[in-house]
Order: structure tokens, then C-alpha cells, then sequence
């Protein structure tokens, strides 16, 4: 059990500074069970907290895990050069938690991204040891042939990367289909080893991160989702 002041309780949550908050708590904005709650002082159990504020339902959680279906023109980056970066796609509490992206997508790319403001979770997910599948959806310029994807299941060389880089699978959904999957995350890894291969990727779509795929979590893109414990697990 963790008991805060729902000063640093609605802190914690990205509602501004303590400052800040204290305003919203006299001003009567955070409703709890019913009423108004205007002492910022006393230490409240965080455990199943639920308030009301500005009559939006607002569950306590210590983290955040979340599934993005980023669209494209998105920018990943903290400091979004081109493009409006992810977290314009998100309630802007989670700017202040400082939530990121987990790994990047491209700007051009879509599909699902994680997110979250748990920092060891974040690099957990991130280690490359780890080899955590992800199958992209990738369209090529030209037709899929059965040599080139005999190229990418056996190794193409990128110019920085040591050892060539082989997809886990790679499987032809059309005739300028491909289904990649890979465990690295290198940059622009899917990109740069169909144009290795002598073709050239038009679009890319991230399908699945382990076993969990965007198509269970039935998002539209721009849309996101809490990811549960259970769906965590499938990040596997
Ligand atoms: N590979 C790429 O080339 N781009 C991405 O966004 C993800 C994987």
C-alpha cells in the first residue's frame, strides 16, 4: 500500500506542478467518492484511487504502459524536427510523466508503438538481448521475388553493421507484399535490408511486437490503449 498527499498524487499522475495542483485541490476541481476533496495535506492510499477531475474519470496509476497505433507524418523523436511528434496523441499528462516511446517507428511508418513512463521497463523492453520478435507488414516497389526473400531469411549486409542481418521470417503476403519478421531493432533495419536485397520499401506497417498484435487490441491508428499485466506478458 503507498499513501501520498493528493498534492503529489495528482504531481505524480502529470497534472502540473505541486503548485499547480494545490490550485485545482482548493479550487475544488478533484472529486473523490462523491465530494470534493480539499485537504492536499493528508496521505491518501494510492491502491484503486479513482477521482473526478474537471469531470473526467482519472484511475491512479503509478505507470503507464501503452499501445499506440502511430499513423503516419508522427515523429517519434523527443525533439520532433518535420512532423508533430507522438505524444501530441496523447493526453498531455503523459508529457508531464514524461512518458516515451519505446524504440522508434519512422515517421513514414505506422503500426504499434509502445509507450510508457517506467524506466525499467522501458530499457528492458529496448535491450537488444532480449530478441523480441516484430513482424512488419512491408510493401515493396517491386514484385517480391522468392530470391529476394531467400536474401533477407539468409543475411544482407548493411554498410555499419558487422555481420550481415537475417529476418527470423519473411513470408509474401502479395505480389508486392512481404511479412518481416526480425528481432534486432536496427535503424530503418526493414528499409535498409529490403533496398540491400535490391528492392525498396514503400510502405511499412508494424503488425505484432511479440505475441501481441495491434489487431487484438482492435486500435484505429492515432489511437491508444493502457496495456494490462496480461498483455504485457505477451511482449514476448
Ligand atoms: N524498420 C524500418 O526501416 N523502419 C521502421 O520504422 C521500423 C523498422
Amino acid at each position: 500500500m503507498s499513501k501520498l498527499s493528493l498534492d503529489r498524487i495528482l504531481q505524480s499522475q502529470g497534472f502540473g506542478t505541486r503548485k499547480y495542483c494545490r490550485t485545482l485541490i482548493d479550487d475544488g476541481e478533484i472529486v473523490i467518492n462523491g465530494a470534493p476533496h480539499t485537504d492536499y495535506k493528508t496521505a491518501i492510499d494510492t491502491e484503486g484511487l479513482v477521482m473526478t477531475i474537471f469531470d473526467d474519470e482519472w484511475v491512479y496509476r503509478e505507470h503507464v504502459y501503452i499501445a499506440l497505433h502511430k499513423p503516419v507524418n508522427v515523429e517519434c523523436s523527443r525533439k520532433p524536427s518535420h512532423h508533430p511528434g507522438v505524444l501530441t496523441l496523447l493526453p498531455e499528462q503523459f508529457t508531464w510523466r514524461d512518458v516515451q516511446p519505446v524504440g522508434r517507428l519512422d515517421h513514414d511508418t505506422t503500426g504499434m508503438l509502445l509507450m510508457s513512463d517506467d524506466g525499467p521497463f522501458i530499457h528492458t523492453q529496448s535491450s537488444p538481448k532480449r530478441h523480441v520478435p516484430k513482424i512488419y507488414q512491408a510493401t515493396t516497389q517491386d514484385s517480391v521475388t522468392p530470391e529476394l526473400i531467400a536474401q533477407l531469411l539468409s543475411g544482407v549486409k548493411l554498410h555499419d553493421e558487422p555481420a550481415p542481418l537475417a529476418a527470423l521470417s519473411c513470408v509474401q503476403r502479395g505480389e508486392h507484399q512481404l511479412e518481416i519478421v526480425l528481432e534486432q531493432g536496427k535503424y530503418h533495419q526493414v528499409k535498409r535490408m529490403l533496398a540491400a536485397a535490391g528492392n525498396h520499401c514503400s510502405a511499412l506497417h508494424r503488425s505484432a511486437i511479440g505475441q501481441l498484435t495491434l489487431a487484438s487490441l482492435g486500435l484505429a491508428e492515432g489511437e491508444w490503449c493502457y496495456l494490462d499485466q496480461a498483455q504485457r506478458d505477451l511482449l514476448v
